[in-house]
């Protein structure tokens, strides 16, 4: 993240107004289901402004909630900042607000397992179809649009295969076609900030705040930042399918931001120590880090990001075997074996080709190792490479 020294302040002093502060240096923690009208004038007003930062009732949020909601708002550049229980809410919600029986979306075909499921299994039972695309597309997004397209989804980058899109040209292409097409992201690699979505015209910015945000694998929490246009129904929709979280959450999620701009420093730096170290090594194909030039879209993630985050993946020269698997992952001393990400501490998964392939519909995938995510946490990097090392070398003892 270079020199970024504004959004480094406003890691630190976004949300933090007196009304929430109440003479601390972090919001109150407001849990109220019920927030009690003085007068009926009070009442009055409390309803007239209960969608912008009036104490109306629980389920609209309270101090806490909007002191997160601000801080978001303001990181992202957007018109308001819904909140949801965990990411996947988010995305379900976000667009379930924009959708009615008869349309047609657009899905990054590598994007993230349960957005697709979603898609497959609830918005086909509800009539709404969904064409997924190559996120490296570019302007032929344009040929996909159809006269019932109302919405475009998009994931930066890909899960899993970490491709970088043409984020710029996918949108205006998608534009000419249909001016009035909702564009999302789901943009939590980025952490909403190594990625400013809005200011590439999309339209609503979702991350799994769970990741960095919160920062320490601890609470689940999903945001959504919308622009003018679309804040009103996003927010209106959500509301009325009863999405709310617990200030408690809330709370964590609105701390965690105080330390998001060294922590994403940190990993930048460890994740591309490792990456390059991994580059070097023989048994690894080619290691998937938008940062690399061996990453798809490198060239677009260093024109539209301003940093790299902790995630990313690399596939080896062979597919493993289940004894090597074992082999291999059962035993390293610092990475632990989990989904989820974005906590102080590094990760590691695998996935065999076929299990890629089966969540890539209408993508050519061309792994032939297994490839393996890393997150890279705030660990000293050099024994991480220690670790990983090890790993290697029980590969080639398991080859004898
Ligand atoms: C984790 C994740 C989600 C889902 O977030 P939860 O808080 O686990 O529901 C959605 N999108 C991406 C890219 C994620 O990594």
């Amino acid at each position: 993240m270079p020199n970024q020294h504004s959004l480094l302040t406003a890691f630190v002093h976004a949300g933090r107004k007196k009304r929430f502060l109440q003479g601390g240096v972090n919001p109150v923690i407001q849990r109220a289901s019920s927030l009690v009208f003085e007068s009926l004038a009070d009442k009055k007003q409390a309803s007239l402004h209960r969608s912008n930062g009036a104490l109306f009732y629980g389920r609209r949020g309270t101090l806490t909630h909007f002191a997160l909601q601000d801080a978001m708002t303001e990181l992202e550049g957007g018109a308001g900042c819904y909140l949801y229980p965990c990411g996947a809410a988010a995305v379900t919600h976000s667009i379930l607000a924009f959708v009615k029986s008869g349309d047609h979306i657009l899905m990054s075909g590598a994007a993230y397992e349960p957005s697709q499921d979603f898609c497959n299994l609830l918005l086909k039972q509800f009539q709404v179809e969904t064409t997924y695309y190559d996120p490296m597309i570019g302007e032929g997004i344009s040929s996909l649009i159809q006269k019932n397209t109302k919405l475009l989804f998009l994931e930066a980058p890909s899960s899993l295969t970490m491709e970088i899109p043409d984020i710029p040209t996918i949108v205006k292409a998608a534009r000419q076609v249909n001016p009035d097409i909702v564009i999302m992201i789901d943009n939590t690699w980025s952490a909403g900030v190594l990625f400013k979505a809005l200011e590439h015209g999309i339209d609503i910015s979702i991350q799994a705040g769970t990741k960095y945000l919160v920062g320490h694998s601890d609470t689940m929490i999903g945001t959504a930042v919308a622009n003018a246009r679309c804040w009103d129904r996003l927010r209106e929709r959500s509301y009325l399918m009863g999405q709310m979280v617990d200030a408690d959450s809330a709370y964590v999620t609105a701390r965690g931001i105080r330390t998001l701009g060294i922590r994403l420093k940190q990993h930048e730096e460890n994740a591309l120590k490792v990456a390059q170290w991994l580059a070097s090594q023989s048994q690894v194909k080619v290691v998937y880090h938008p940062a690399l030039a061996s990453c798809p879209g490198h060239t677009f993630f260093k024109r539209d990001f301003i940093g790299a985050s902790g995630l990313f993946s690399f596939e080896l020269q062979q597919k493993l075997t289940q004894r090597q698997l074992e082999n291999f992952m059962n035993h390293f001393s610092l990475f632990s074996m989990a989904y989820s990400w974005g906590g102080f501490e590094s990760l590691i998964l695998y996935y065999q080709p076929e299990e890629i392939v089966a969540i890539r519909p209408n993508i050519e995938c061309k792994l032939t190792g297994t490839l393996i995510r890393v997150h890279i946490g705030l660990e000293d990097p050099e024994e991480l490479i220690a670790d990983l090392q090890a790993g290697f070398e029980r590969l080639v003892q398991c080859d004898d």
